[in-house]
């Protein structure tokens, strides 16, 4: 699937002409690079795509057009409102009804109000931006009409991708789709027709013409597009320029087959159409050019808005996630070597597995020959088929020849039955029917498909993605250079190393070792930065060092706001500190800065709490920053071998194991500075912000260590 030329277009339902922020933009990508246009009218923007059409066609080039608004409703509405059930029944359906001036304005309220009415009352749309009332169009969320969603199954794939898209049914608001849809799918319904049969809508048709026009979603390239907004860019025509970029980067790669070949039904694809990419924004990612990739992470990414007190755990890991994008640049590995790396790229399977059809025991194969029931006694062919020792001729019907487990069927062989079913003298096998055709053999390509996605962008590969990708041929790939982690060290009672002598009124540096394995066993590569003692001038130099050798820098101790917290004042004079009070027990305030566009992610000295941050807060961030998801740790509800009582107002998150009896124990002392209790716990309990009371079987969450990532 290549195209020539990518347009995307970012769609614009305003009642008058408009320019800027929030207008009709079209980003442009093809062999001269990229560009984009501010059109003030949908009839602008409509003529100015047929021009587009045209030149391509005149050219004899293939032009991919992606809109980014839905192209189809939830299912079942298209049935109900047309009496046909393709999406391109809605598309004839709005034509004959939506009308819209040189000057834009649209009727697309009272045609929305119209069908509501033929739904019977005051939904699915709704949403109204102007004064005056429109007929039928609820100004707030309605009960939907029964049978109908808020969302299509690509939506939900989008959802799972962690975006947010809106449902078509809400006309106005922050973000909305609906009037988009209302008013953009007319004009391209009259693109459509003009062309003919040199324009195709996909997925309601295939997309073999020159032009073919898809649905696309920026938000699979949010981070990015924040990058470039940083540089001044407005927000649309970033969106536009760097999703056209990365479509067409992806087409002359020859990669987009898969983003035309989504996992979905194919009744569903025909009625409410599909988002092109939806479950490839890690690809759309990485297909960004290098010298976007990676961007640089906005100075105030980690700024908190005024007044905010304590922020609960959960948000302040969304707004975390939503600060950090990945930041180190790509490299290509043999696979064998490759556990623990970071896919930049899909993986495609090169090769089905099984790549022919074969035996999935040791005995005897023949030709299914219709009704196989009682006594069967076939002749054996001389020979043999094993694995890797293919038999070379035909097994003629009504014979049976030996066959061993993995090897190839021979032609005339389509059925196996087990040797332990089977007595066999010289020349012949005897067994009982009936069997099943078929039986005991694998199809071709019935674990993976050559060509189908084996492993998406962002995964990061454990040992068993390195069977699969060798299985499937796939002997390098592209992956995230490793994040580059510094640790530091800082506090005046620390000496460095624990065989060291020290004096009564120092203690060994218990953070640093501990931070730095954390580091590997996140498959960084660990820096150690040292220690330094609390003077400013030597934390200053031990930051300007690290910033030039490291991706992210993690430090411990001196990040409260006491008379000793060096590094949180340095941050705060030279960096862009930002002091995150979060409701939570272990911890402090998190101190998240940038030193020369690189993050410090300031720790609590408190060993203890140290570890909690790092694994509820640095780990998601350090996946990130290494280009890999926002992991989240898989925990399991267990009783609890203890009793508490919880108050409200904070997550806490206490020392624990499980004991014989399968209950969780925690550690006898909360005491923030009892190292003992990290090393004799196997995980934490969490308990949630809310209070409660908690005796012995109480179920509680348990994350064992190894779902944070410990090794
Ligand atoms: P701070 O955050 O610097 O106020 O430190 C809080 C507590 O953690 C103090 O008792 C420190 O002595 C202790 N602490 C700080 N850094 C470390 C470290 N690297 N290893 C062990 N304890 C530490
Ligand atoms: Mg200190």
């Amino acid at each position: 699937m290549r195209f020539d030329r990518v347009v995307i277009v970012d769609w614009s339902a305003a009642g008058t002409p408009k320019t800027g922020a929030d207008s009709i933009w079209i980003g442009t990508a093809d062999g001269a690079g990229v560009r984009t246009e501010n059109i003030p009218t949908r009839r602008a923007a409509e003529a100015r795509l047929m021009t587009l059409a045209q030149e391509a066609l005149t050219a004899g080039e293939r032009l991919l057009i992606g809109p980014d608004f839905n192209f189809g409703a939830p299912g079942g509405f298209v049935r109900r409102l047309t009496g046909r059930s393709s999406g391109l029944a809605l598309w004839d359906w709005l034509t004959d009804r939506v009308t819209d001036t040189p000057r834009n304005q649209s009727n697309y309220r009272e045609v929305a109000g119209q069908m509501n009415a033929a739904f019977g009352g005051d939904g699915p749309f709704w949403g109204n931006g102007r004064a005056t009332e429109t007929t039928g169009l609820p100004r707030t969320r309605p009960a939907l009409p029964e049978g109908l969603t808020d969302h299509r199954v690509t939506d939900l794939r989008s959802r799972d991708a962690g975006l947010n898209p809106k449902t078509i049914w809400q006309l106005a608001g922050a973000g909305s789709v609906g009037a988009q849809s209302l008013t953009g799918i007319p004009a391209l319904a009259r693109l459509r027709r003009a062309l003919g049969a040199d324009c195709a809508v996909w997925p309601f048709e295939a997309a073999t013409a020159p032009v073919v026009l898809a649905e696309v979603y920026a938000a699979h390239l949010a981070p990015d597009v924040r990058a470039l907004q940083a540089t001044g860019v407005v927000r649309d025509a970033a969106e536009v320029s760097l999703l056209a970029s990365a479509l067409y980067r992806l087409s002359e790669a020859d990669e987009l087959a898969l983003f035309f070949a989504p996992d979905c039904p194919a009744d569903t694809l025909q009625e409410e159409g599909w988002t092109l990419g939806a479950d490839h924004g890690a690809a759309l990612r990485a297909a960004l050019p290098a010298n976007l990739t990676p961007p640089r992470l906005r100075d105030d990414c980690f700024a908190m808005p005024q007044g905010v007190q304590w922020v609960p755990v959960d948000e302040a890991l969304a707004r975390l996630e939503r600060a950090l994008t990945p930041v180190t640049g790509t490299e290509t590995v043999v696979t064998a070597a490759a556990k623990g790396r970071i896919l930049a790229k899909d993986c495609v399977a090169r090769r089905s597995n099984p790549p022919m059809p074969n035996s999935a025991v040791d005995g005897y194969g023949f030709c299914h020959g219709g009704a196989m029931t009682g006594v069967v006694r076939l002749p054996l062919v001389a020979g043999r088929a094993a694995a890797g020792q293919p038999f070379d001729g035909v097994v003629p019907a009504g014979h049976a020849v030996r066959i061993l487990t993995g090897a190839i069927l021979p032609e005339g062989v389509d059925t196996v039955v087990l040797e332990e079913d089977c007595a066999v003298d010289a020349a012949s096998v005897t067994f009982d029917g009936p069997v099943r055709p078929r039986a005991n053999t694998r199809k071709a390509g019935e674990d993976v498909v050559e060509g189908a996605l084996a492993l998406a962008a962002g995964h990061a590969l454990c040992a068993p993605d390195l069977a699969l990708l060798s299985a499937l041929g796939v002997g390098e790939v592209r992956v995230h250079r490793r994040l580059r982690v510094g640790v530091l060290s800082t506090g005046d009672e620390i000496i460095s190393r624990p065989d060291a002598p020290a004096k009564p009124h120092q203690i060994y540096d218990a953070n640093r070792p501990m931070l730095l394995a954390l580091a590997r066993d996140w498959e960084c590569e660990a820096v150690d930065l040292g220690h330094v003692a609390d003077r400013p001038d030597r934390i200053k130099a031990a930051l300007d060092k690290a910033a030039a050798r490291v991706d992210v820098i993690l430090t411990s101790g001196g990040a409260s706001a006491g008379d000793e917290d060096h590094v949180s004042r340095l941050l705060r004079d030279r960096g862009t500190l930002s002091s995150w009070r979060i409701a939570m027990k272990p911890g402090r305030p998190l101190a998240l800065a940038l030193w020369d566009g690189v993050p410090v992610i300031g720790l609590p000295g408190n060993p203890v709490a140290a570890l909690v941050c790092a694994l509820v807060f640095a780990r998601p961030a350090i996946v990130r920053l290494g280009g890999g998801g926002w992991p989240a740790p898989r925990g399991f509800d267990v009783p609890a071998a203890f009793a508490k009582s919880k108050k409200a107002g904070r997550r806490e998150y206490l020392r624990a194991r499980i004991n014989d009896a399968g209950e969780a124990e925690v550690f006898a002392s909360e005491g923030s500075g009892r190292i003992s209790g990290l090393s004799w716990a196997e995980g934490l309990v969490e308990l949630p912000d809310e209070a409660l009371e908690i005796t012995r079987g109480t179920p509680v969450r348990f994350y064992p260590y190894s779902s944070f990532g410990l090794t």
